[in-house]
């Protein structure tokens, strides 16, 4: 007999080997990297809302934000990120938003706003910018550059 634990713990396997964002907290994958510490990770988001759009997520894999453990430590590492965002951009709004339906591994969207940027008072999420490779890297660099250690 196999106990309830060992099919839980095949669930979580066969989702975290599919999972884009463990493959990307554990640089895997190649990302436009912002910031990381022991337990999170930060990367601009490929469908940017506007620029320096990034997603920080917890490294193990965790489906909801509200079950991560460390949930002071996760806003702090937002906060961080979010306070760099408005130096490296000039902006004193910054969106932040939990919705978790397109990647099933927790994730917490910080997005710069700027005057006339389109979105209105709610960031359009069907509303995807466009930069270069060179733009992004930049971007990644600048709120990098603009965090606290
Ligand atoms: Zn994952």
């Amino acid at each position: 007999m196999f106990s309830e634990g060992f099919f839980k713990g095949l669930v979580v396997n066969y989702f975290m080997e599919d999972c884009i964002f463990c493959k990307i907290a554990s640089e895997e994958i190649t990302s436009y990297k912002v910031y990381e510490n022991d337990g999170f990770f930060a990367f601009l988001d490929v469908n940017p809302r506007n620029r320096g759009h990034t997603l920080v997520v917890p490294k193990e894999h965790i489906r909801w934000v509200w079950d991560v453990e460390d949930i002071g430590g996760y806003m702090e590492v937002c906060r961080k990120i979010a306070m760099a965002m408005k130096k490296a951009f000039d902006t004193e709004y910054i969106a932040c938003a939990v919705l978790g339906e397109d990647v099933p591994h927790a994730h917490i969207h910080l997005i710069p706003r700027f005057p006339k940027d389109g979105h209105g008072g709610a960031i359009k999420f069907n509303l995807i910018k466009s930069f270069t490779d060179g733009e992004m890297k930049e971007f990644a660099t600048l709120i990098s550059q603009n965090i606290k250690k």
